[in-house]
């Protein structure tokens, strides 16, 4: 499987300012994306339509959405369906966010529930887990990523595939702070994870990418891409700018 190199541009950018972002993107890496790294740029919602058309151009490269609700059409006011983004031409989508559990407070049912619809729908789901400082001071990374992942893929069996599924894993106390989880973290939490997905999905479990998150820049990239059992990095600051997301895709 290709390296999935993952950009989260959150609620930042105008239309042209995301369309822009993404031709500067695609322009930098013609050429030059190894045949081994795939790319991924999720912007807000209200630039799908602009980006998309901009990284399917590309090959190797698609957009995908942060967020989605879990239902085909209806009376969700406010809400979008996964019908709705592969129509704008969205491949991916995000599930179970830090921001989106702990700013906007979803839980690991409605987590799943995402997984398993948006699977079913024809979105490829990257599902986010990811334990706060407090968890880990108090010991309680396994636990949490272990509930995590069994709520979050409580559904998929038989559904996900290695194609349709990746999980990343961010911890919250690295998410927008600049303090990277070291290799020893990561290499810890990346092989719980692994061991957990060939439990949970004993078919897929083995090749579903692993990507980390949390304070990847285009100078710590390099090495966190090389280590085992990560197959792929989800950016939020340093993939706002197309020339230091650029560095880290080709890091
Ligand atoms: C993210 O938004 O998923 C993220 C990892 O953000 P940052 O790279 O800014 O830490």
């Amino acid at each position: 499987m290709k390296k999935l190199m993952a950009a989260n541009w959150k609620m930042y950018k105008t239309v042209a300012e995301g369309a822009a972002t993404a031709a500067e993107l695609v322009g930098l890496l013609d050429g030059r994306l190894p045949a081994d790294r795939e790319v991924l740029v999720c912007p807000s919602f209200t630039m799908l339509s602009a980006v998309a058309p901009i990284l399917s151009k590309t090959p190797g490269c698609s957009a995908g959405a942060q967020n989605f609700y879990p239902a085909g059409q209806g009376a969700f006011t406010g809400e979008i369906a996964p019908e709705q983004l592969l129509d704008l031409g969205c491949a991916y989508a995000l599930a179970g966010h830090s921001e989106r559990r702990h700013v906007l407070g979803e839980g690991d049912e409605l987590v799943g529930r995402k997984v398993t619809f948006g699977l079913g729908a024809g979105l490829r789901m990257i599902l986010c887990v990811g334990e706060t400082i407090e968890e880990r001071r108090a010991g309680q990374v396994e636990t949490v990523l272990a509930r995590q992942l069994e709520k979050g893929l409580e559904g998929v069996l038989g559904t996900a595939t290695a194609g349709n599924l990746a999980v990343a894993y961010e911890p919250v106390w690295a998410i927008g702070t600049g303090e990277v989880a070291g290799p020893a973290e990561i290499l810890a939490a990346h092989a719980f994870v692994r061991e957990k997905l060939v439990a949970l999905l004993p078919t897929e479990g083995a090749s579903v990418r692993i990507l980390y998150g949390g304070s990847v820049k285009p100078d710590n990239a390099g090495i966190i891409i090389r280590l085992d059992n990560v197959d792929g990095v989800l950016v939020g600051g340093a993939s706002l700018k197309a020339d230091s997301f650029s560095q880290i895709v080709l890091a």
